[in-house]
């Protein structure tokens, strides 16, 4: 019987389709829409909006519920008839129970389970491969489900673990001296491919340390995808309902995109690291294209200007290239330049990868460059790149190369 009218549904849908496609413009009657309440919502639209949304009503694939932040499950809740606190217990049991299954969720009612399971699916990303370095930081290589990869990395710390998250396919900044620039820009992730990283590393960790810190600082520039970043963030920072990370303990690192500066420091609380890498405006924007739109003083101006809670600072990263920007004068020069902002300084001496041009200063040079920030009052960390022997230090992450048969464990 139910097969009975889910067939009479469907060939009346595909009738209305074809009247559609012969009357381009003209909209489904209501009550075609109302008569198919079996089907997923995906189908129904079409019976709100017309041809314009055929293509998504031929596409009856189930809906990735991480892709859905809580007004919009409540409004889909709402449109089955479900009261809207169901959609609390729901997001409960994604993030901090990290269910995988709707009928596992024993709070919500047993006829609404399979209803999610109609529409739904709670998706993880799948793990491709996962490397660990000799120092225990583990690089983690992610399937989307269009066939291209991403890589997270995991950083042992002292008493916590932290995230390196992506937040693009590849990367549009084009920086001379990274290697994920190389295979251009791909693609946005989703919402739901950011929070995944964390949830699903979260999900595999086997030990009591806690994952509790997250550096936007994988693959990717952060604020060229600036919806996005924020919806994640939102579920990433939510403590009753998401992952429950401290905005402080999230650290979002940009390539100097000033025009998203000020809706960052609006939109969340979260920490900002800039990388400004040079000291002059023609060999940053020889370094980092995205100079040329916004040089130094705009960036540091910007900067300026975004606000800090709580004693925070800003951290200016530094890629130290040698005869590039390594000079006693360079760091006399960052140490002028970021005096009117509350700032410590991360250099990171540069990690090779195959074919690059630069090449890393010698120790004398990178502590020399240290000491004159040092003398001037700056907190200043070497950044000791973990991961290096499996390529997973900063500026070293290139998914797609191992789909292609060149494995970044061949490169280090
Ligand atoms: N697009 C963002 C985040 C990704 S890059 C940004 O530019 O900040 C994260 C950090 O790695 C940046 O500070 C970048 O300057 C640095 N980096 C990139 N390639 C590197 C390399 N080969 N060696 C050392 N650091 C590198």
């Amino acid at each position: 019987m139910t097969y009975l009218i889910f067939n009479i549904k469907v060939r009346l849908l595909a009738y209305e389709s074809l009247r559609l496609v012969q009357n381009p413009g003209s909209v489904l009657p209501p009550d075609v829409a109302y008569a198919l309440p079996g089907l997923p919502a995906s189908i129904n639209a079409v019976g709100y909006s017309g041809i314009w949304k055929l293509p998504i009503m031929l596409n009856t694939k189930k809906q990735n519920i991480l892709e859905l932040d809580r007004k919009e499950l409540i409004t889909w809740l709402d449109d089955q008839g479900i009261e809207p606190y169901r959609a609390d217990q729901i997001l409960k049991w994604i993030y901090l129970r990290q269910a995988d299954r709707f009928d596992r969720m024993t709070d919500i009612a047993k006829d609404i389970r399979p209803l999610l399971d109609d529409h739904f699916t709670i998706s993880r990303l799948q793990i491709e491969d996962i490397e660990t370095s000799k120092d225990g930081s583990r690089k983690y290589l992610f399937r989307l489900e269009d066939g291209k990869t991403i890589e997270s990395v995991l950083i042992p710390e002292r008493d916590h673990y932290t995230l390196c998250t992506s937040s693009q396919v590849g990367c549009a900044q084009d920086c001379r001296f990274c290697l994920t620039a190389r295979g251009g820009f791909q693609r946005n992730l989703t919402k739901g491919e950011i929070v995944s990283q964390v949830r699903d590393v979260k999900n595999d960790l086997q030990d009591s340390m806690p994952l509790s810190n997250l550096v936007f600082m994988g693959m990717g520039e952060p604020l060229a995808n600036y919806k996005n970043l924020l919806d994640a963030i939102e579920v990433i920072t939510d403590s009753s309902l998401g992952l429950g990370f401290a905005g402080r303990r999230v650290t979002v690192s940009t390539a100097g995109l000033v025009s998203r500066l000020a809706d960052l420091g609006r939109d969340t609380r979260v920490n900002l690291a800039v990388s400004l890498n040079a000291t002059d405006n023609a060999t940053r924007s020889r370094l980092m294209p995205i100079n040329r739109k916004f040089p130094i003083e705009k960036l540091l101006k910007a900067c300026q200007n975004f606000p800090l809670r709580g004693g925070r600072r800003i951290t200016f990263e530094y890629v130290l290239l040698k005869d590039v920007n390594d000079s006693a004068k360079d760091a006399g020069r960052l140490a002028r330049l970021l005096r009117p902002i509350k700032s410590k300084i991360n250099l990171i001496p540069f990690n090779s990868h195959e074919g690059c041009q630069y090449q890393r200063p010698d120790e004398d040079t990178i502590l020399q460059f240290q000491k004159i920030l040092i003398d001037n009052n700056y907190t200043v960390m070497i950044r000791q790149s973990k991961g290096q022997d499996i390529s997973a230090a900063c500026g070293q992450l290139a998914a797609g190369h191992r789909a292609e048969g060149k494995g970044h464990g061949e490169k280090a």
